[in-house]
């Protein structure tokens, strides 16, 4: 264990980082890779089961289209080569989790491969590699009880869940990623980030970091300027994006001490350990003999029809990249204000919303002032507060001369509650604005007969101090009062 310490800029001003990612994504197809069960996610522990996908003797699997599609599909985003003829592996190793002792999976002959993706940092493009994108099946969930960490050291008992087992997976790999200095660990990110928005903008999975619907392992190695690239680590199963910056920045800090003191990187995988922001050795790494891959023997090989290939390239949806770049620039965006939009996750909303009928400001406002604000101070994700067209309809509530800025900052507070629409959230409250000449005209003579200075003032000519007088009569109606027609009310008496 190193004990030196190595400031970031000195590791990154010796040695030269390369990363490489992979990463997992459950696929949102409504049965599992080679068999008839549901997939749906938090069912009771194994009843989403069937003898192919818990591996009993004589059953035969068969391949899910809509997985092969997606893949395809994925493959085709990420400008990939997608193969005319390929087959599926068997991936043989033993663990309690995986039913069937193998993984079917891809080996030497992907679905897609050799593709890219541009990712954008500091405003600089920086292109992702793509090795391959293959297709494969989830394994089955471990639980282990009685520890305090949840993990099998101290574990009094372990449960397997095998309802995830056979679920589809693909697996997307990036070539080795050089020269990218002190900014790897935000390439890593950004790359994953941008992943995460191609496969959403497809719909083929809900790429939930969290819920484990995306996963990611990071590899890392160091080398010295003008050397071989160095050994690499795997970081595992780093389960969020600020995590996939973290894993790749503590593994720089850490080879680099242990390069410095000349020591030696083991080719081993490591966890990411979210309370202490570090990595630990888990077991050391397999090597593909390890797994004794053969070609797997009961399922046809796989040959998409390039008639069909060419369908699905040609309904493939404007990338996530083309998307913000048209509309920044419909809306008129700085680059700032658009990143604000974006770390916001409020570009969707924002879309919705004009598309609702309101003003490209007016919905960034709503989204970026009250509502991230209460998303920020009670954790919510952003659009579970409104809806764009709740925003829209408040909007136009303003517009209409139906309620103040101010009033609509309340009504927005009873839709965000659950109250209903803005319209519901004023009846219910009494929240119109009143511009009924009859009903003020009262609340204005009280405040003249109360003010009779100001109106002496006002009736010289000093139509200035009529602002005292409009000011009482908007307390008097608790701001409900049009501001505009309280001031005409009040100089008519006084001037007309
Ligand atoms: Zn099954």
């Amino acid at each position: 264990m190193s004990t030196m310490t190595v400031s970031y800029e000195d590791a990154t001003a010796r040695y030269e980082p390369v990363i490489g990612l992979e990463t997992h994504v459950e696929l949102g197809t409504r049965t599992k890779m080679f068999c008839g069960c549901p997939t749906e996610f938090g069912a009771e522990p194994n009843t989403h089961v069937c003898p192919v996908c818990l591996g009993l003797p004589g059953s035969l699997p068969v391949a899910n289209r809509a997985a092969i599609e997606a893949t395809i599909r994925i493959g085709l985003a990420l400008n990939c080569t997608i193969a005319s003829w390929c087959r599926f592996a068997r991936k043989n190793y033993f663990y309690p989790d995986m039913p069937k002792n193998f993984q079917i999976s891809q080996y030497d002959e992907p679905l897609c491969v050799d593709g890219w993706l541009d990712v954008l940092i500091d405003g600089q493009t920086v292109r992702v590699g793509i090795e391959r994108v293959h297709l494969e099946e989830d394994t089955g969930k471990t639980l282990h009880l009685g520890g305090a960490t949840g993990r099998i050291h101290g574990a009094t008992e372990s449960l397997v869940d095998y309802n995830r087992a056979g679920i589809p997976l693909v697996e997307i790999v990036t070539k080795p990623v050089p020269g990218t200095g002190a900014r790897a660990p935000q390439v890593a990110r950004a790359y994953v980030t941008e992943l995460r928005e191609v496969v959403r903008s497809l719909g083929v999975s809900d790429v939930r970091m969290e819920q484990g619907s995306m996963r990611c392992d990071v590899n890392t190695s160091l080398n010295r300027p003008g050397e071989p690239w160095g050994t690499r680590t795997e970081t595992k199963n780093v389960n969020s994006l600020r995590s996939v910056e973290r894993a790749v920045r503590s593994e720089i800090l850490r080879q680099a001490a242990l390069l410095d003191e000349g020591g030696r990187i083991v080719q081993e995988t490591r966890h990411f350990h979210e309370d202490t922001g570090d990595t630990r050795p888990g077991r050391s790494k397999e090597t593909a003999t390890d797994y004794r891959y053969f070609p797997e023997p009961d399922l046809v090989p796989l040959a998409p029809d390039p008639a069909w290939v060419a369908t699905l390239r040609a309904a493939l949806p404007e990338s996530p990249r083309a998307r913000r770049d048209r509309l920044q620039a419909a809306w008129g965006l700085s680059d700032h204000d658009m990143q604000s939009v974006l770390n916001a996750g409020a570009l969707a909303l924002i879309e919705t919303t004009v598309a609702a009928g309101t003003t490209p400001e007016a919905a960034r406002k709503w989204w970026l002032g009250e509502l991230s604000r209460v998303a920020n101070e009670t954790a919510a994700d952003l659009g579970t507060l409104a809806t764009p067209s709740q925003v829209a309809e408040l909007q136009k509530l303003i517009d209409d001369g139906k309620l103040t800025d101010k009033l609509a900052r309340t009504v927005l507070e009873g839709v965000v509650s659950g109250e209903g629409s803005p319209a519901e959230v004023m009846a219910a409250r009494g929240l119109e604005v009143v511009s009924d000449t009859g009903a003020l005209g009262a609340a204005v003579d009280e405040a003249i007969a109360a003010n009779p200075d100001v109106a002496a003032k006002v009736r010289d000519g000093k139509v200035a101090a009529a602002g005292v007088i409009v000011g009482a009569v908007m307390k008097a109606t608790r701001g409900q009062a049009d501001a505009k027609t309280v001031r005409e009310l009040v100089l008519a008496r006084l001037t007309g």
